[in-house]
């Protein structure tokens, strides 16, 4: 049999197999084979009786093991059809990096001790003279507790360690001794008796399959809903997978989830080092542990015979890949349940607007769980009006109001987090003194200043614009661009409370590994009565002596150029809010802002979901953004601006007159891209929107255009982008 072979996954950048025999070879085997004069890790991916190149192709050398199960081998093919995906970005995605490059990485550890009975001097003695590798063996086991077969043989050679176990001299067993990460963080567990709503919650999705919403306000139990369903599902000797957001792998998470489940769940997370992702994956894909829990990419965790996947806070926007490979965690983990026939669960306390949307109509199984668990239920927004601060002479980053709460709280020896915005690299033009922010003619979309050519541009239609220097509405020159910085709020907090520990948590205080945790770590145990911090505290913590929470700038986000400015705001305030008064303590929450009667503010101070929703979606459909349509942004970048100039314009053209014919095309037009350039090359973009129902064939149809782009230009195809810059 003729078997295609993807190899050198580990600088290889081409996407295409190569032919070699063998016999009797599973597909998704990892082999050794020969490439050029070197021998090389690969993964066989496919089958076939004929070769076009019959007298050159080699045997395969070895076969290692078969980490890629067919459920995998058909999700591959899966993401390639919908996502163009290339063949190595999908085995890059699916097997951690040691076993793609190194042959010796096994999945199977096996851990060689030297047997209870033997005396090690007599067993010596009787070896013959020349058995001098096996006489090392010994040696070196006898002076320890023993080693992995692994380790041993590349010290002393395989044939050595197999000649001592055929004696009966060393045995060998398969262990579970892996680095566990995480493993010194354990609490108590806590069961908890369900209320009615958690209760028909688990019920619902324990006996139900297709897809779940799960929409609870913060603080109304959904983690203790997804562990009870988790348990249920390992009583059906079945596997889950819990995805969270990044940020939100916290060391409570990880207590939380060890106290109930133990050594059953393999944590997935971007702080392990390739050895202790190698060994989580292991774990999972022997079945040792049973929960994969993790961000984004977690859902490719190697589980057989899954019956339950979890998105928690699946609004989030670090759920969708938007750089290679490009892909949505939400598309794939449905693939994934369909597959093994198991619910899939998304929660939040404010979906995504589609989900939501999804559940109304009934495509999607809508629970919810109204209401907080804590003694209090949460107190509306005071809303701050920052315009009216300016007006009456207080220049400063908090307003009177959040410096008198926070004296409060201080006063009580309660704790506090303050949150900035801080999101995206461009800014935009506000009137301090009514809120005013231009925007474009064409697209009703807030613009974008772009500092090196000093104009105001629309990062949907390209068109730009000039600053003005005084407010079109009201007149006012205090119209500017202000962004507030974590360090300034700190020292200014500092003036103000010299006395009061503060901790800062941004991009500059979390760049160590550790770092994030740290923080956390310390405010829980009250080591600092204030947080500073930006989206990394928005989400996730329970600290139960948090009374007064403030959110300082906030509108930033509402004027994102972004179709989904909006929901982000609503989505952020919400969670933010959402960290005060969890406990047995009332919570306070301050919102300051320039545009106080804005309706994302007027809705969110009320935590009114649904009445947000209900406003967003109409705007959705008049304006024709998702879900009632398909967003692509098809990307060229090249170092050859006249050529990527070219190509992007002739693929435009065709696009173009297809749309014509096509009443599914709602929009399209060709621009530079809002960056124009990245490391030297230039980029320009063909933005579409196209009507859901046939987006399937246009977008597969683009995938084929694409392919005739030449090489020299780099095209990248997005669907429903995170960023348009
Ligand atoms: P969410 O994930 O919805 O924000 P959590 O799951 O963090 O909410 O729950 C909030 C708090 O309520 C946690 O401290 C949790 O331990 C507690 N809790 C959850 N369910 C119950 C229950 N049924 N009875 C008592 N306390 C509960
Ligand atoms: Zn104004
Ligand atoms: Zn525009």
């Amino acid at each position: 049999m003729i078997y295609e072979v993807i190899v050198d996954l580990a600088t290889n950048d081409l996407d295409r197999t190569f032919d070699y025999f063998g016999d009797d070879i599973s597909l998704g085997s990892r082999v050794v084979v020969e490439f050029g004069r070197k021998k090389m890790v690969g993964f066989v991916i496919g089958e076939k009786e004929t070769t076009q190149y019959p007298d050159k192709i080699k045997p395969i050398v070895k076969v290692l093991d078969t980490p890629i199960v067919s459920e995998m081998l058909e999700l591959m093919h899966f993401m390639k059809k919908k996502y163009n995906l290339r063949f190595i970005d999908a085995l890059r995605l699916f097997v951690p990096s040691k076993m793609r490059s190194d042959a010796t990485c096994e999945l199977q550890r096996v851990f060689i001790t030297i047997n209870n009975d033997i005396d090690v001097a007599a067993s010596i003695e009787k070896l013959s003279a020349r058995a001098e590798k096996q006489r090392e063996t010994l040696e070196y086991l006898a002076r320890g507790e023993g080693e992995y077969q692994s380790e041993l043989s590349k010290k002393f050679g395989a044939g050595a360690v197999s000649a001592l176990i055929e004696k009966g001299i060393l045995k060998s067993e398969k262990v579970s001794v892996r680095r566990t990460p995480f493993s010194n963080f354990s609490c108590e567990d806590v069961l908890h008796k369900l209320t009615k709503d958690q209760l028909n919650a688990v019920k619902a999705v324990a006996s139900g399959s297709g897809v779940f919403l799960l929409h609870g306000v913060t603080g109304s139990g959904k983690t203790e809903v997804y562990q009870t369903i988790i348990d249920k599902v390992l009583t059906e000797n079945k596997t889950a997978i819990m995805l969270v957001p990044e940020i939100s792998l916290t060391p409570q998470i990880f207590k939380l989830f060890r106290a109930r489940f133990g050594e059953k769940i393999a944590i997935l997370h971007s702080g392990l080092s390739e050895g202790e992702r190698f060994d989580e994956w292991s774990r999972l894909y022997d079945g040792e542990a049973k929960i994969a829990i993790g961000a984004r990419s977690a859902i490719f965790a190697p589980l057989k015979n899954v019956g339950l996947i979890i998105i928690d806070e699946e609004h989030d926007s670090s759920y969708i890949s938007d750089s290679n490979p490009r892909y949505d965690t939400k598309v794939v983990a449905k693939f994934r349940a369909e597959f093994n026939n198991a619910p899939l669960l998304l929660g939040s306390a404010t979906p995504e607007i589609e989900s939501y949307m999804k559940a109304s109509s009934g495509e999607y199984n809508l629970l919810t769980l109204p209401d907080r668990i804590a003694k209090f239920q949460q107190k509306d927004i005071e809303i701050v009006d920052m315009g009216s601060e300016f007006r009456n002479g207080n220049r400063n980053i908090l307003s009177g109001a959040l410096v008198d709460a926070l004296r409060t709280i201080i006063d009580r020896g309660e704790q506090a987090i303050l949150f900035l915005n801080r999101r995206g690299f461009s800014s935009f033009l506000m009137c301090k003194e009514c809120g005013y922010i231009p925007k474009c003619d064409a697209c009703d979309v807030n613009l974008t200043y772009h500092r090196a050519v000093a104009r105001l541009k629309c990062h949907y239609c390209g068109k730009n614009y000039t600053v003005p220097n005084k407010c079109p509405k009201c007149g006012s020159e205090h119209i500017r661009f202000g962004r507030t910085g974590t360090e300034q709020v700190v020292n200014y907090i500092h003036e103000l409370f010299p006395e009061t520990k503060v901790l800062r948590m941004d991009v500059d205080t979390t760049s160590s590994k550790g770092a994030h945790f740290r923080i956390l770590d310390d405010f829980g145990k009250g080591k600092a009565q204030i947080l500073v911090g930006t989206q990394m505290i928005a989400k996730g913590h329970d600290f139960p002596n948090v009374t007064l929470v403030g959110i300082l700038d906030v509108d930033f986000s509402l004027f994102l150029d972004d179709y989904r400015a909006s929901e982000r705001t609503f989505q952020l305030v919400t969670q933010v809010a959402g960290r005060a008064g969890r406990a047995d303590k009332e919570g306070k929450v301050l919102l300051q802002t320039f545009v106080p009667t804005h309706y994302v503010f007027r809705l969110a101070k009320k935590y009114d979901y649904n009445g947000f929703f209900e406003k967003e979606i109409n705007s959705r459909q008049v304006t024709k953004f998702p879900p009632f349509t398909t967003i692509v942004r098809i990307l060229f970048t090249s170092e050859n601006d006249e050529l990527a100039f070219s190509e992007t314009k002739k693929i435009y053209q065709i696009l173009k007159e297809e749309s014509v014919k096509n009443k599914d095309f709602v929009y399209i037009n060709a621009m530079r891209s809002p960056v124009n350039k990245i490391k030297n090359k230039t980029r320009y973009q063909i933005l579409l929107r196209v009507y859901p129902g046939n987006a399937d064939s246009i977008i597969e149809h683009i995938y084929q255009l694409v392919a005739t782009v030449t090489n020299e230009i780099q095209c990248f195809v997005e669907i429903n982008p995170q960023s348009l810059n």
